[in-house]
């Protein structure tokens, strides 16, 4: 599929996001307050991260394994000629949109102010995005494309996606299958990730459905309209967003997205009942300056060309900090 120009791509350390993140130290201690100064905070109320995870892997290994099959899955991709360069302009896109909810991130996992966070584009039919633990973001082409996101819908899949990162969903699943013996090797089939799902396929089918559960969708669902709000993206897009996802169920068709998260009934209900909570963030927040479409749209030929120097500088700024 060479819908567009697929090339290696490398993948650099982000230096500037550490020191950006340094200047936000508030985040962490924002992290956990306890539960009675949590509720007064503004934005959504979600409560503690579950406690299934002191069951699962540590957080360090389960983000180390993650990393490691996340590079699996780009060489993959790669292989295939599929992976998106970092100078595409919709890969330029959805960095910039993660790039404004991230600084977010640290509020909601103290560790998130440490990891590589990093956003690939797979260009692959299927409706689909992730963050695995650790902050390894993919979308897929499809989802883009076929959905014709706007730009703040794509920061609501971003949000909800790395909002499973961040709550670490994925541990929690694994320490509610208490399968910690198996629990890293479980992350492979809770992505579907390619070869090494299917080198999986023999370990039985309890492992292969693991899925993230309905409260944890709904956690993302409201975490991620928090941080989308909070970098300045209009939360009513959460509405168009999954009406998108769910018309296209209704016809058949149902995304990848859908069948890997799955959707309660109410899903819309909770979604539009909690808006009103974030409404004032948004307003507050400081707006894009750059502004996109989805596939197909005219570029934004100034911004794409600013924001593709940055990335050449902060690529430079990180070999100089690894001394070469
Ligand atoms: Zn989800």
């Amino acid at each position: 599929m060479n819908r567009f120009h697929f090339a290696d791509r490398s993948s650099s350390p982000d230096s500037s996001r550490r020191r950006l993140l340094a200047g936000l130290g508030a985040g962490a201690a924002l992290a956990w307050p306890g539960l009675s100064a949590f509720a007064q905070r503004e934005g959504v109320q979600v409560g503690p991260p579950s406690r299934m995870s002191a069951l699962a892997p540590p957080s360090d290994q389960v983000e180390a394994q993650a990393a490691q099959e996340y590079d699996k899955l780009l060489q993959d991709a790669r292989s295939h000629n599929q992976l998106a360069l970092p100078t595409h302009p919709q890969v330029v896109r959805l960095d910039y949109i993660s790039r404004r909810l991230r600084p977010f991130a640290s509020m909601w996992n103290a560790r998130a102010a440490n990891w590589q966070w990093e956003v690939n584009l797979i260009g692959a039919d299927q409706i689909n995005a992730f963050c695995m633990p650790g902050g390894k973001i993919v979308f897929y082409w499809g989802l883009l494309d076929k959905l014709k996101l706007t730009d703040a819908e794509v920061s609501m899949v971003m949000g909800h996606e790395m909002t499973h990162a961040l709550r670490e969903h994925a541990r929690e699943q694994m320490g509610k299958q208490q399968a910690t013996d198996i629990g890293l090797t479980a992350i492979t089939s809770l992505f579907r990730l390619g070869d090494v799902a299917q080198q999986m396929a023999g370990m039985g089918q309890q492992l292969l459905s693991l899925k993230y559960s309905r409260d944890d969708e709904n956690e993302a669902d409201l975490v991620g309209l928090e941080l989308a709000a909070r970098a300045g993206y209009d939360p009513n897009a959460a509405v168009s967003l999954w009406n998108k996802m769910m018309n296209l169920a209704n016809n058949g068709a149902p995304p990848a997205l859908l069948s890997d998260h799955p959707s309660s009934p109410d899903r819309m209900a909770n979604i539009e009942r909690n808006i009103p909570d974030v409404l004032g963030l948004y307003e507050r927040a400081p707006k894009p300056d750059c502004t996109f479409g989805p596939p197909g749209s005219p570029n934004n030929a100034a911004c794409i060309a600013a924001l593709n120097r940055d990335a050449r500088q902060r690529s430079n700024e990180g070999f100089r900090d690894r001394g070469q």
